[in-house]
């Protein structure tokens, strides 16, 4: 089997390598310090159409499923940061693509992604204080009144969480079904009742915005929840009645979906780290010679 990429790929991979080389690897420190949000890296990717809605549609048209990840190895080879600030919205938009009506596509997809001139970011708020892989026991509820849903209680670790537009979040509808009683809901930053809360300080991917989100009855018209209300109550009475709503919850899948994405993330990382380390290695001397030629660092290298 020949896993050499295509012509079309290695353009991308050359641009995506030029964009992190000129773009971010010279103001990555500066971010990583001051932990700001990259709005003018942002705005420069959303520029030259590396952060777009249109790259994510090609990347769904590619059948090898590489347009993402070729692009993000070296985005993520110049910062892990910056290029999670760049490729957050992806975990929203894959909820919203999953999950949602094609209305709710063509309204709120845009909206994540802003313009060039003025880009925005989107974000998924799953996880709680008290629920982070055990996604069952979340605790925001949702509550029905006439023609909208009051959402309350308080999400943690969001990315973009501080400076989403557009937040996609999941809370529990009826507590006594577990993951098959939460629905996912479309949260507009101007909605009443939304705000970031906290903001994380972290010991890496420091120019990612990490924070809390609180739902403080947050109040959004009824169409806002993902898939829209018929199918939502067709799951609910089937889960009522005890039969199967599926193998496992829509945050999860959501999750899985964006795992490979994650995978080729840590390899950019990874490559970045491997020069930074073999550089050093040639120039730091100890014992009249460089570092690198001791065998210990030798082995350490090669691994
Ligand atoms: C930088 C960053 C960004 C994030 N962005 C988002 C975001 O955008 N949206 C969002 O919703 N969340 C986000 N998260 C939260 C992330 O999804 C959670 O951290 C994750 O789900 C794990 O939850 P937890 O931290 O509560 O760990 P826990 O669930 O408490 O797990 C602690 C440890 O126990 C292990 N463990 C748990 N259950 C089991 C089991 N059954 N068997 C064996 N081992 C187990 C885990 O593997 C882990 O090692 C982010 C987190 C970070 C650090």
């Amino acid at each position: 089997m020949d896993f050499s990429l295509s012509e079309h790929h290695l353009e991308l991979q050359k641009w995506a390598h030029e964009f992190a080389e000129r773009e971010i690897r010279p103001v990555a420190m500066e971010y990583d310090e001051t932990e700001e949000f990259p709005w003018p890296v942002v705005r420069k990717a959303a520029e030259s159409g590396l952060y777009s809605l249109d790259l994510f549609l090609q990347h769904q048209h590619d059948e090898t499923g590489l347009t993402l990840p070729v692009i993000m190895e070296e985005i993520f080879w110049g910062c892990a940061g910056i290029g999670l600030a760049i490729f957050g919205t992806g975990l929203s938009l894959a909820a919203l693509a999953g999950a949602g009506t094609q209305d709710q596509l063509f309204e709120w997809a845009p909206k994540m992604f802003g313009t060039p001139e003025e880009p925005a970011v989107g974000a998924y708020a799953v996880t709680e204080p008290q629920a982070g892989s055990d996604v069952r026991s979340l605790r925001t509820r949702a509550v029905r009144d006439g023609d909208h849903w009051v959402l309350n209680g308080t999400k943690v670790f969001i990315t973009n969480g501080g400076v989403a537009s557009v937040c996609l979040v999941v809370a529990t509808v009826d507590p006594q079904l577990g993951h098959r009683g939460q629905a996912t809901f479309i949260v507009d930053r101007t909605d009443p009742g939304f705000r970031p809360g906290k903001k994380e300080k972290k010991l890496g991917i420091r120019a990612s915005d990490t924070s809390e989100v609180v739902l403080d009855d947050c109040r959004i018209p009824i169409g806002r929840i993902l898939g829209g209300m018929d199918r939502f109550e067709a799951k609910l009475a089937t889960a009522r009645s005890g039969g199967s709503t599926g193998r496992t919850s829509g945050a999860l899948a959501t999750f899985e979906r964006t795992r490979p994405f994650v995978a080729v993330q840590a390899i950019g990382l990874a490559r970045a780290a491997l020069e930074f380390a073999t550089d050093y290695a040639r120039e730091r001397e100890a014992f009249g010679k460089p570092i690198g030629q001791h065998q210990s660092i030798e082995n350490m290298l090669a691994d």
